[in-house]
This record gives C-alpha cells, sequence and structure tokens, in this order.
C-alpha cells in the first residue's frame, strides 16, 4: 500500500533528523522495510544506533551543582530528590545514589570526607559546599564554639577514661562529650533492639 503524502513528509522530516528506521516505524505505524525503502530513495545514511543507556557527560561534582539552589547569605538548597526515610537530599549518577552533603563537601574541599557530612551553618538543611564539615572539621569548628560559650573543660579523660584530645566530640551548641562512651552507648542500644526483635 503506498504511503499517503503526509507520511512521506513526516517520514522525510524523521529521517532527516537522523532517526532509526525502528523509531520512525513505530512513530508513523509502517514497517521498517518501507522506511529503509524511502532512507534508499531519499539517500539518507542509517542513523547510528542510540548508546544503550543515555549517561550523563558530567562529573558527579558538576551533577550534584546542578542541583544547588543559592539562597541568601551564600546558603544553598536542594532542588533534587530526597529519600523517603530521613529526607536526605540525594541523586543519581550513572545508576549510582550519591548523598548531595558528602559530594558537596567533596566539591568544596577536594578530597572525601572522614565520618558523616554535617551543614555547620545556621541555615536548616543548607548544602552549600562551602558550609559542610566532616568528623574532624566538625569537631574543630565546635570547640571553637564551645571555647566561647565558656562550654570548654580542661579535664584530660571523660568519666570512663576516654582520652579526651582524641574523643572529644560536641553538639551544633558546643557542648562537649566524649565520642567513645556516645559510640559505646549506641553500640549497646543496638544490641538491646536487635535482641528485642529476635523473639
Ligand atoms: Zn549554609
Ligand atoms: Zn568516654
Amino acid at each position: 500500500m503506498p504511503l499517503s503524502p503526509a507520511t512521506v513528509a513526516r517520514l522525510t522530516d524523521l529521517l532527516r533528523q537522523g532517526a532509526t528506521d525502528r523509531a520512525a516505524a513505530r512513530e508513523l505505524g509502517i514497517d521498517r522495510s518501507t522506511v529503509g525503502r524511502h532512507r534508499a530513495r531519499l539517500g539518507i545514511e542509517r542513523a547510528p544506533k542510540p548508546p544503550a543507556t543515555t549517561r550523563s557527560t558530567l562529573t558527579v561534582e558538576e551533577k550534584c551543582r546542578t542541583f544547588l539552589r543559592p539562597v541568601e547569605a551564600g546558603h544553598m538548597e536542594w532542588g533534587g530528590r530526597r529519600t523517603k526515610s530521613s529526607s536526605t537530599p540525594v541523586f543519581t549518577h550513572h545508576e549510582r545514589t550519591y548523598t548531595a552533603r558528602t559530594v558537596a563537601f567533596r566539591i568544596a574541599k577536594g578530597r572525601a570526607p572522614e565520618g558523616y557530612v554535617t551543614a555547620e551553618c545556621d541555615h536548616e538543611g543548607c548544602v552549600a559546599p562551602e558550609h559542610m564539615e566532616d568528623e574532624p572539621g566538625r569537631t574543630r569548628v565546635r570547640a571553637a564554639l564551645a571555647i566561647i560559650t565558656g562550654q570548654e573543660t580542661e579535664r584530660p579523660e571523660c568519666a570512663r577514661g576516654h582520652r579526651t584530645a582524641e574523643q572529644r566530640r560536641y553538639l551544633p551548641d558546643g557542648s562537649p562529650y566524649c565520642g567513645a562512651c556516645q559510640s559505646a552507648t549506641k553500640a549497646a542500644q543496638r544490641a538491646r533492639e536487635k535482641a528485642q526483635a529476635g523473639r
């Protein structure tokens, strides 16, 4: 059955735009051999096969930046998706999921973080690369706050004998606590929960 002039015109357009035989056939509801014959008559070369997956040419850091939305005073908000469970800002790059704050940290510092990353500024949910701190950075920032607010103590050890120099951590308001004690408490809590769940 000959193609209608409108179909021929549309097919010609599609082939000139680089459509594959398969795509053109699907679009117009005609067979691929008809498309092939038409292509030969027009002298248009076969379209190259599309890549298996459309992979972003951006680096992980560049992709992360596309979701950063500057707000006031250098803070940035997340324009991408979040995890359902904890609302953590995340994005996908080459089929892998990344935490926005971890990549934002790398953008600013040029290295991977130690431990988890938090925003050490007063803007709720900030993801500005310059405001991200990892464990050592966070401890430094909060230790300075502890001194300013008079919460820093001179004790070399905690009540259970962990050395302050290595184990001291701080809450966002600068209150000091022992990191080793907190880890032990958390581990004990997890063990209790596991024991309860197993019952
Ligand atoms: Zn901020
Ligand atoms: Zn301790």
